[in-house]
């Protein structure tokens, strides 16, 4: 008897201090939300009927924002998702649970042919694949963040004066060998030219990296992480809050580059989707 009693004590304390911890989720209060785009790359907003707390989309947890005065999930569709219904788990403080669905449309995306003379960045070799590895699982990491502490500013500048190219999901071939498709927005500037912060957030991670040189992840809050590649120079370092604005390095060539530009992207829920949404 006194087992049986101590267990079901054991049961509500862990019931009791699930509550407690979910009852600290809350969603952002925003100003502006992006377009909303239904398809792989895209970001899909749907408005939710009351009060959640916490949204779960493929298991990871979503943007939820209060905009004026309604609430919405902000959810980062990938670009190899599938064609047709996706669901996003609301929960509430009650700790009762509820399922929306939006649907993601078809988006033929275009192939886009690009020749590197350093067949080893088409190719790496073993030793070059160790590093791969390891620089993707740190990266991985950093997209992974969940920072409830900030406010994602959904409305962004661009962070390099420059031309944006519209190569945001192009299939791409190097050396005509199909390659991941491109997971952000390219913009071309002379080496040299000043990058900006185009929202408030953390510096969470910097590097030299195979593919993507000299990098930097800025977790701008609540899912919503950008990075920037192939910099000539990373005027941050980790931790570092920025401001909008506020400059974080130089546009340069280094990584597997046909030419100077900054390489932009943005993970929400850890997903690349198109950063044109959020200009
Ligand atoms: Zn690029």
């Amino acid at each position: 008897m006194f087992i049986r009693s101590s267990a079901i004590m054991i049961f509500v304390l862990v019931i009791l201090s699930m509550g407690a911890e979910s009852s600290e989720a809350a969603p952002a209060t925003v100003s502006a939300i992006p377009e909303s785009s239904m398809v792989p790359g895209g970001v899909a907003i749907v408005p939710t009927s009351a009060n959640a707390i916490k949204a779960i989309y493929q298991n990871r947890q979503a943007m939820l924002v209060n905009y004026e005065g309604e609430q919405f999930a902000i959810i980062g569709i990938a670009l190899n998702a599938k064609i047709g219904a996706h669901s996003i788990i609301l929960e509430y403080a009650n700790s009762s649970s509820e399922t929306l669905r939006f649907t993601v449309k078809d988006k033929q995306y275009t192939e886009q042919r690009l020749t590197i003379t350093n067949n080893r960045q088409v190719n790496p070799n073993s030793e070059d694949m160790i590093r791969i590895n390891k620089e993707r699982t740190e990266m991985n990491e950093a997209f992974s963040s969940w920072d409830e502490s900030r406010t994602p500013v959904l409305s962004m500048r661009a962070p390099v004066e420059g031309i944006k190219s519209s190569s945001f999901g192009l299939k791409r071939f190097f050396n005509d060998q199909p390659r991941n498709p491109h997971s952000g927005m390219d913009i071309a500037a002379d080496e040299g030219t000043p990058i900006y912060a185009p929202a408030p957030g953390i510096i969470r991670a910097t590097g030299n990296y195979f593919f993507n040189g000299n990098t930097i992840i800025l977790d701008h809050g609540h899912g919503l992480i950008t990075l920037y590649c192939h910099m000539n120079t990373i005027d941050v370092s980790v931790g570092t809050e920025v401001e909008t604005g506020e400059q974080i390095g130089k546009v340069g060539q280094t990584g597997r580059v046909t030419g100077p530009h900054l390489h932009w992207s943005i993970n929400l829920n850890n997903v690349r989707v198109d950063p044109a949404l959020f200009l």
